[in-house]
């Protein structure tokens, strides 16, 4: 039996960053992973649906270039775009290798399971013995019931981030950042796109003004939405979907993308048999990333909480840390989101709608791209920067981004809001020009009136 300090079951952005921090401080470390390194986010999440994404942008671009005088049609071609997205994949999981063998991290593949506290067998290969456990499992993709994942014609993201041609029409089933973000990227592909999602709006997370241009650009793109309503069954039929809606009406289109959400992976990983606690929404832990059990800590999706990358790192690396003694806390005041939609959205803080409930009066000032020189020159001047702060004291509460960068421009206001800055504090500094940034700072201006370039 191996012995280890600490041990990690599974090598996504929780469980590979805790690795890592563990083997900086001193631990002897291993790390037992089924799959490819990297997790769902470099494989089959963030980073391949990013650099669609980038591609789906630049198509975009460049075919609005007419009246700027550039001329000319780029169009996909999705052998292309695959092997792209392929070799950057491959080159980021290799450097996760790279580095976890660098810094003297046991790589063990195969699927663990937890024995007990302290005690992981890895399926026909060997038993670890370590007086720490992290559990950093990861999701999987939810199906609806009646209507699986076929890879063919009923999609999930991980099928269609491996399809080998550009759809004629596509169902999206579930209006939330994954299925929003496909369904800018497919749109630019040419792809006729419908949305259905039950609830009354798409991405219901974010601020009420940024849902509602959101909703108004996919309109214009041509991008259908069906808002409230349910699907009730999807069929395939002579090589395309009908779907059936709650109300009677059928949408067809050669395929569904079915993104509905994502469940905890719990199962069969020994948790509960060796004592610990887990919901439908994943693994119970406290602050510190500890579990019920002793020695027994978990972090990333398979908590629940915030399914992003970002926060997964986060926790596995304070699940490191106090592992080898430290006692760190998880503060998810400030958890910036990002969702790459044409155009991009971010948000950091509360949205209109959070400080309404809480009952905080607050101001709004916002701020839009079309008056921002850099975004005329780019073309790129659809949606606005948007800050809530408090009607007293101007406490800067939540910042809101929908337009070109969006997510690039987000830092500074993450920054702002998590060291409880105010608006005049904000505009105090001197903002570069011509910068896109710089309407995050007419905006700061605009909670009081006093933005530069807006009459209003
Ligand atoms: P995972 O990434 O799921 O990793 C878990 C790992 O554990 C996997 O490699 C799995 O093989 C392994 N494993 C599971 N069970 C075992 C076992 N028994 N033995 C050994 N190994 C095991 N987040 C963002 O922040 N930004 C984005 O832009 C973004 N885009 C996304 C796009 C898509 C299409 C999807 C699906 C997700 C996206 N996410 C994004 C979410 C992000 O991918 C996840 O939040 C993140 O991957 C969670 O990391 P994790 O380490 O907790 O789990």
């Amino acid at each position: 039996m191996k012995e280890y300090d600490v041990a990690v079951l599974g090598g996504g952005p929780a469980g590979y960053p805790a690795a890592i921090r563990a083997s900086q401080l001193g631990a002897r470390v291993c790390l037992v992973e089924k799959e490819r390194l990297g997790g769902v986010c470099l494989n089959r999440g963030c980073i391949p649906t990013k650099t669609m994404h980038g591609l789906a942008h630049l198509i975009e671009l460049a075919g609005s270039g007419s009246d700027a005088g550039v001329s000319g049609s780029i169009k996909p071609d999705i052998a292309g775009i695959m092997g792209h997205k392929g070799r950057v994949v491959d080159g980021l999981v290799s450097g996760v290798e790279k580095i976890l063998k660098g810094r003297k991290v046991d790589v063990i593949r195969g699927t663990g399971r937890i024995a007990s506290a302290g005690v992981i067998e890895v399926e026909g290969v060997e038993t670890i013995h370590a007086a720490k456990i992290i559990i950093a499992t990861g999701s999987s993709e939810i199906e609806l019931p009646g209507m699986e994942f076929d890879g063919r014609h009923i999609l999930s993201s991980t099928d269609l981030l491996e399809i080998d041609r550009i759809p004629e029409s596509m169902i999206v089933v579930g209006g939330g950042v994954i299925g929003c973000e496909f369904a800018s990227i497919f749109n630019a592909f040419g792809t006729k796109v419908s949305i259905v999602e039950m609830l009354p709006s798409l991405v219901t997370s974010e601020d009420i003004h940024v849902i509602r241009f959101l909703q108004t650009y996919f309109k214009k793109k041509g991008i259908e939405l069906n808002l409230g309503k349910k699907v009730s069954s999807l069929e395939v039929k002579e090589g395309a979907v009908a779907a059936v809606l709650e109300d009677g009406s059928q949408l067809d289109a050669e395929v569904a993308l079915v993104s509905i959400g994502r469940r905890p992976n719990t199962d069969g990983i020994g948790a509960v048999e060796a004592g610990v606690e887990t919901t439908g929404s994943g693994i119970v832990v406290n602050g510190k990333m500890e579990t019920g059990v002793k020695g027994v800590y978990a972090a990333g999706d398979v908590i629940g909480g915030y399914l992003l990358a970002h926060v997964a790192t986060r926790e596995g690396l304070i699940a490191a840390e106090n592992a080898l003694g430290a006692s760190r806390k998880i503060d998810y005041d400030s958890v910036p989101t990002t969702i790459y939609t044409l155009p991009e959205v971010s948000h950091v803080g509360m949205t209109s709608q959070e400080a309404k409930e809480a009952g905080i009066e607050t101001v709004e000032g916002r701020f839009p791209f079309a008056a921002n020189g850099k975004a005329k020159g780019l073309r790129e001047e659809e949606g606005f920067v948007k800050w809530i702060a408090a009607a007293s004291g101007r406490r800067l509460l939540g910042l809101h981004i929908i337009g070109p960068q969006a997510t690039e421009l987000l830092p500074a206001g993450i920054l702002a809001i998590d060291k409880k800055m105010t608006a005049d504090e904000f505009v105090s500094v001197i903002l570069p020009h011509p910068t896109l940034g710089e309407a995050l700072g007419e905006a700061a201006e605009a909670l009081d009136g006093k933005a530069i370039h807006m009459l209003r």
